[in-house]
């Protein structure tokens, strides 16, 4: 919650402390604020030669007026030089046009100049086809190889920025803007390092400052830390919003629900009668399903009880899987439906004293990854959003030395906040995000923990 750590490297002292000791210099990074009109404040630089640059340049003239090209006469642009040229916010490259491994210089020759002229918090998309619709197996292996440039990039770039791959598939590059309004702005403060594919998908947002307008969320574990937070920003993004917590966080829960305008539902998502209980308590149904609730109970395996064991198991992983076959059994889920499970990147890496965590949040991707060819012949997406160190009160209450350890290992050198985690359910809740489905999202930093 408080990193003091943080305010002190961007005090005038700490600054020069932190500097002279070659110690991690963490940024302040810039998050989405109520009543920001563009998602890039500030100059876009666009390059490459694909098949997407056209649908990219399109999009971005809506992001920010301040497109830029790397090449004179390029998408109809200025040409950015590093000497004269605004500092840049965002680049843009578009590598679906590289096939040859000579090309990949290519990357080089854009980003370099580039680099040079970053202002804070820059943001850096690159844009790909999936190795796996590409029959040739140079140019396949050209397209796979952007996952290493990306993961790299992310951790060279620094002052706050990060750097994500999309591939997009086929018949979904008009799906390109609510993936570059998420990736090109603030909302991904905390994403970096991040793979997505896009595939095609009928729906779409119709309105961009509220694309949730007329959906209805629930929202698991909604009364304080990350949960409070996804319901805060699904319901800016103009959802109505349904609360759920245990009976114990009632008056908290309540309270939040009254503020935005939605309802509190006071259950324990693992009680004997929870499935039925949640069916009845939605009697419109729901558009979108956040499954956030979650417990840690963390002991070495050899220290492990039953009771320690069963509780995570039961919490974060059989109550999604089973509240959310109850509301498909009862027509509950709407068609084109939107489930967004929270993991965790100790699903992803492991971590110590954390196995029945790391099985229970691995085993949320396993539902997401799985269930996702199942619910897509319904519209219906299933994603996983897998945070790092998150500023909560569950990571307050990690011993000091383990805290600080995973608040500094990561690219941002920080932890991230509930909002951060919140953007990422917000962008996979909309209609145009039927794109993606069955894929995991981390936002953590670019933690050093993990893939
Ligand atoms: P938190 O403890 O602050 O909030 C969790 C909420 O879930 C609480 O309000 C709690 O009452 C509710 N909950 C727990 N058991 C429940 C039950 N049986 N029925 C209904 N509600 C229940 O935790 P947080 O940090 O906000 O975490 C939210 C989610 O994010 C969890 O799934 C957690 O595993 C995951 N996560 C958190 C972090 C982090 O760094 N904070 C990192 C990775 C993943």
């Amino acid at each position: 919650m408080n990193d003091r750590y943080l305010a002190f490297a961007n005090s005038n002292a700490g600054r020069r402390l932190v500097g002279a000791l070659g110690l991690p210099a963490p940024v302040r990074l810039e998050r989405w604020m109520a009543g920001r009109a563009r998602p890039v404040d500030g100059a876009l630089l666009i390059g490459g030669s694909g098949s997407l640059a056209e649908a990219a340049s399109a999009v971005l003239n809506r992001l920010t007026d301040q497109n830029f090209a790397d090449t004179e006469g390029r998408f109809g642009l200025p040409r950015w030089t590093a000497e004269h040229g605004p500092k840049l916010k965002a680049l843009v490259f578009d590598a679906s046009g590289l096939t040859r491994f000579e090309q990949l210089i290519e990357l080089r020759d854009f980003f370099q100049p580039a680099l040079k002229g970053l202002d804070m918090c820059p943001k850096v998309v690159v844009l790909a086809r999936a190795p796996e619709a590409t029959k040739d197996l140079v140019a396949a292996s050209v397209q796979r190889s952007l996952e290493g440039f990306t993961r790299s990039l992310g951790k060279e770039i620094r002052r706050g920025g990060n750097v994500q791959l999309i591939y997009v598939g086929k018949g979904a590059e008009d799906q390109l803007e609510g993936a570059l309004r998420f990736f090109l702005s603030p909302k991904s403060a905390y994403v970096s390092a991040q793979v997505l594919r896009l595939t095609a998908c009928a729906e779409k947002v119709q309105d961009w400052t509220r694309p949730l307008a007329g959906k209805r969320a629930l929202v698991t574990g909604a009364s304080r830390g990350i949960g409070a937070a996804i319901a805060e920003t699904l319901a800016r993004d103009g959802a109505e919003v349904i609360l759920l917590d245990v009976p114990q966080a009632k008056d908290a829960l309540d309270g939040l629900a009254a503020r935005l305008g939605g309802r509190g539902v006071a259950m324990d998502i693992t009680a004997e009668d929870a499935a039925e209980r949640l069916v009845g308590a939605l009697p419109e149904g729901v558009d979108i399903l956040v499954h956030n609730a979650g417990i840690t109970r963390d002991k070495t395996l050899a220290k492990m009880s039953d009771d320690f064991w069963s509780s995570v198991i039961n919490v974060n992983l059989r109550a999604p899987q089973v509240l959310t076959q109850a509301l498909l059994d009862a027509g509950k889920l709407r068609d084109n439906g939107r489930v967004v499970l929270i993991a965790s990147i100790s699903g992803i890496a492991g971590n110590l004293g954390q196995t029945n965590y790391a099985v229970s949040k691995a085993g949320v991707i396993g539902l997401a990854q799985n269930w996702a060819p199942v619910l897509g012949k319904r519209g219906i997406s299933i994603n996983a959003v897998a945070p790092g160190f998150i500023e909560t009160q569950m990571t307050a209450a990690i011993p000091l030395t383990i805290r600080e350890a995973g608040r500094r290992m990561n690219s941002m050198n920080q932890g991230g906040l509930p909002q951060d985690v919140a953007e990422a359910v917000a962008w996979f809740a909309q209609p145009g995000s039927g794109a993606l489905t069955g894929q995991v999202m981390r936002v953590c930093g670019q933690s050093l923990l993990g893939a």
